[in-house]
C-alpha cells in the first residue's frame, strides 16, 4: 500500500492559489454495512491502496477549466472576513464546493451564501462553514482525530472536515440527503468518511469519544448525549437557540472537571429534527 502523504503538503498564503484541488477520483462502490440501532453506515470506499485524495486530475469543472482560481478568491475573502487557521484556509481551497450543489447553482458556489440542496436543507455560507471548523481545530496543533458530524447534507463540510481529521463520522436523518452525498462523496474517495443514516441528536456512540463534534442543524439545546460522546479537551460547535429565542453559535469544551460555555454570533440553521424521514 502507498503511504499517504502528510497534510498539509504546504500551507497556503492567505489568498494564494491551493496547489491541489479535491477533485473526484474515479469511482469505486462499496456495499453498506448495517450497524444496528436504526442507523445504517456506508462507507465511502475504504479500499486500501487508494489514491490520495490530495492528488489532483485535471477535469472540466462546469466553471471553465479551472476552478482554482475561483475558490482561491473565495479564501482570499475568508481570510479578509477573519478566517486565520491555515489548515482551514487550505482545505476550504481545496475541496470543490460546485460540486454538491445543482448545475444551475454551480456558478453561485464560490459566493458567500448559503445554497438549497433538496427536501428544504441548504448547505451553509463558506464562511460560516470556516468559521465552525476553526472553532473546533481551536488550539488543536495539527490534524483533529476522529470528528462526529450532524447534519451530513449534501455532504460538503464533510469533504472539508476530511482533510482536517483522522476520521469523519457523519450522520443525516433525510434519508434522500444521504443518498445525495453519497452519491457526491464516491468519486473524491475519501476512505476516512464515514456516512451514516440516523437520528444525530443520539450522536452516534460507536465512534465516540469525539475530538470535535459538528452540528449542522440548530436545536433548542445541545443534546447531553454529545457532551458524553466529547473527549477531554475537545471541542462541540453547534448552532443553539439561546435564552433570548435567537439561534446562536455555542462552543462547549469538554474539560478535567467539566464543561465550559461559550455563546457566540447569531447564525441562521435549518432546524435539528429527531427521527429518520
Ligand atoms: N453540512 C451540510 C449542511 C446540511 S444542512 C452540508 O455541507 O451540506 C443541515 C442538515 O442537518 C440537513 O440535511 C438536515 O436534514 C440535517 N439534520 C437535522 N436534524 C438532524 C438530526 N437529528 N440528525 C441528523 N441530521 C439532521
Amino acid at each position: 500500500m502507498k503511504p499517504r502523504p502528510s497534510f498539509p503538503a504546504k500551507l497556503p498564503l492567505a489568498g494564494g492559489r491551493p496547489a491541489m484541488a479535491l477533485s473526484p477520483q474515479a469511482v469505486q462502490v462499496h456495499p453498506s454495512p448495517t450497524t444496528g440501532q436504526g442507523t445504517r453506515q456506508g462507507l465511502i470506499n475504504p479500499a486500501a491502496g487508494h489514491a490520495s485524495p490530495l492528488s489532483a486530475m485535471p477535469v472540466s469543472s462546469g466553471l471553465g477549466l479551472d476552478s482554482g482560481a475561483v475558490r482561491a478568491r473565495m479564501v482570499a475573502k475568508l481570510a479578509e472576513q477573519g478566517v486565520q487557521d491555515p489548515w482551514v484556509l487550505q482545505a476550504m481551497g481545496q475541496v470543490e464546493r460546485h460540486r454538491f450543489v445543482e448545475t444551475a447553482l454551480a456558478g453561485q458556489a464560490y459566493e458567500d451564501t448559503s445554497l438549497p440542496i433538496g427536501l428544504g436543507q441548504t448547505i451553509s455560507k463558506p464562511n460560516v462553514v470556516a468559521r465552525m471548523i476553526e472553532l473546533l481545530r481551536q488550539d488543536a496543533p495539527g490534524k483533529l482525530g476522529r470528528v462526529l458530524e450532524i447534519g451530513t447534507g449534501c455532504g460538503y463540510q464533510a469533504a472539508v472536515l476530511s482533510l482536517l481529521a483522522s476520521e469523519v463520522y457523519s450522520i443525516e436523518r433525510l434519508r434522500g440527503l444521504h443518498e445525495k452525498a453519497k452519491k457526491n462523496l464516491l468519486p473524491f474517495r475519501l476512505p476516512n468518511v464515514h456516512l451514516m443514516l440516523g437520528d444525530g441528536m443520539l450522536g452516534f456512540p460507536k465512534g465516540a469519544p469525539y475530538a470535535g463534534i459538528i452540528s449542522a442543524a440548530g436545536g433548542d439545546e445541545v443534546p447531553l448525549v454529545w457532551l458524553d460522546q466529547l473527549a477531554v479537551g475537545a471541542r462541540l460547535v453547534a448552532p443553539t437557540v439561546t435564552p433570548s429565542g435567537h439561534q446562536a453559535l455555542v462552543v462547549i469544551r469538554r474539560t478535567a472537571k467539566g464543561f465550559d460555555r461559550q455563546v457566540l454570533e447569531a447564525v441562521h440553521f435549518v432546524p435539528l429534527k429527531s427521527g429518520i424521514a
